[in-house]
């Protein structure tokens, strides 16, 4: 094979698919905005002081320390199907086959005043947020108001990290109040419309002054306020979570795209109009309906990817890929979390305990697991790092 497999995109289905082809053999050059993988499950920690940004991401050519592997730090923007080219920052470079996997961007939906908001996708979002967080809490006004829109895993878990981390601010500083609003568009919190894990949910938030506004719409984000369908409520800092939208608009003149701006794929996730480019991760939608964007679909994608590959090499019929989410596991801050795997709920610390299990063995790379276990080690003895970046 001359040319290289082409992968745009170096999150979840990116990596994990170079991963599986590179085990294969077969040359990968991936190109990315950044030179590292960013685990955005513990994102929300970085944000708040309990990991550093170092603690959940990691260097591409490190990671991938193969003879057939090539890293590209860059923006594909444009793909020449017919001559089997992208171009990365006005470069071109050829494929023989082509991976896309940019992922999502924050959905506004119609809120107005989103300059205001801080948004949680990356590790420079998360020391923004933290500085944000910060600078104001510890201002003269000893008073600071957090609000959280979007009820979903992401909004949920970054509001109760905020509330422990306002809390710690306060065994330093005795005079600092905090006010936390949850507003989310429905009643079902998290996404587990299970009775007693919503009820779990929130008695955990009435034991940590979080506030619920639900089946309320946020409308309009200013400095100080947040202005929704049910009532306008003060907030310093506004953390937009309400969902996000296939990161593709790059691409809208070289792959025609669905209304939201999904890729159309096969069951076997090869792109509809054309069988040498395949597509995974946050960006499809197949046989019309998008799947679930999740971390743990993109990196199961990622081993059918490269199977039906490895199998169109080898002339073989082609795998198909059917989405499932095997469980959800929530951290509702230090010791609690709620969860259901396979039908099963689980809640408390052990809850807790397995979400740090799992997202422990699901970090990647051995230096990067045992940042994260000592940097959990080290937070149950030492309070949180609240230094600025
Ligand atoms: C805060 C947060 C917490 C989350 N928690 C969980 C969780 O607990 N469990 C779970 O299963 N999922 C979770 N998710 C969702 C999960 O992160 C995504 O579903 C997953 O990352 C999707 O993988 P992907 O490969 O499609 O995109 P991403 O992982 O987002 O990767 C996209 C990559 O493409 C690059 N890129 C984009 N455009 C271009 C371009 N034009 N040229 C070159 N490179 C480009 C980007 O820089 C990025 O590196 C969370 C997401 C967030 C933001």
């Amino acid at each position: 094979m001359n040319e290289p497999i082409v992968i745009i995109g170096g999150g979840f289905g990116g990596v994990y698919t170079a991963k599986a082809l590179l085990k294969k053999s077969y040359p990968v050059l991936l190109i990315s905005e950044t030179n590292y993988f960013t685990f955005t499950p513990l994102l929300h920690e970085v944000a708040t002081g309990s990991l550093l940004s170092h603690d959940v991401i990691f260097e591409y050519e490190t990671f991938f320390h193969h003879p057939a592997f090539e890293f590209v730090r860059g923006r594909v923007e444009r793909i020449d199907r017919a001559q089997k080219r992208v171009w990365v920052d006005g470069e071109e470079m050829s494929y023989r086959y082509l991976v896309v996997a940019t992922g999502s961007t924050t959905n506004f939906f119609k809120m107005q005043g989103t300059e205001h908001a801080y948004v949680l996708k990356d590790v420079e979002d998360a020391i923004k947020l933290k500085n944000a967080i910060l600078s104001k809490a510890q201002d003269k006004d000893h008073h600071i108001s957090v609000s959280v829109v979007g009820g979903g895993p992401t909004g949920v878990e970054i509001m109760f990290e905020v509330a422990e981390m306002l809390t710690s601010l306060r065994k330093k500083d005795p005079d600092l109040s905090f006010q936390l609003h949850l507003v989310h568009a429905n009643e079902v919190l998290c996404g587990v419309d299970q009775a007693s894990v919503q009820t779990y949910i929130h008695k955990a938030m009435e034991a940590v002054q979080i506030t619920p506004v639900c089946s309320a719409f946020c409308e309009r984000i200013t400095p100080n306020q947040i202005v929704t369908t049910v009532g306008t409520f003060p907030s310093d800092v506004t953390i937009v979570a309400s969902g996000v939208k296939p990161n593709t608009s790059v691409f809208a003149r070289d792959i025609i795209l669905d209304e939201q701006g999904h890729v159309p794929v096969t069951p076997e996730l090869q792109v509809v109009e054309d069988q040498h480019m395949f597509a995974l991760g946050d960006i499809i939608a197949i046989d019309g309906e998008p799947v679930p964007k999740l971390a743990q679909t993109a990196t199961r994608e990622a081993v059918v990817v490269a199977e039906n590959i490895h199998r169109m090499e080898t002339k073989r019929s082609l795998r198909t890929y059917k989405p499932e989410v095997v469980g959800m596991l929530f951290s509702l801050g230090f010791g609690k979390g709620v969860g259901v795997i396979n039908g099963i709920t689980i809640k408390g610390v052990l809850a807790w305990w397995l979400w740090r299990t799992v997202y422990l063995f699901k970090t990647p790379g051995v230096v990067n697991k045992l940042r994260v276990a000592f940097s959990w080690t080290l937070g149950l003895f030492q309070s949180r790092n609240l230094t600025e970046l």
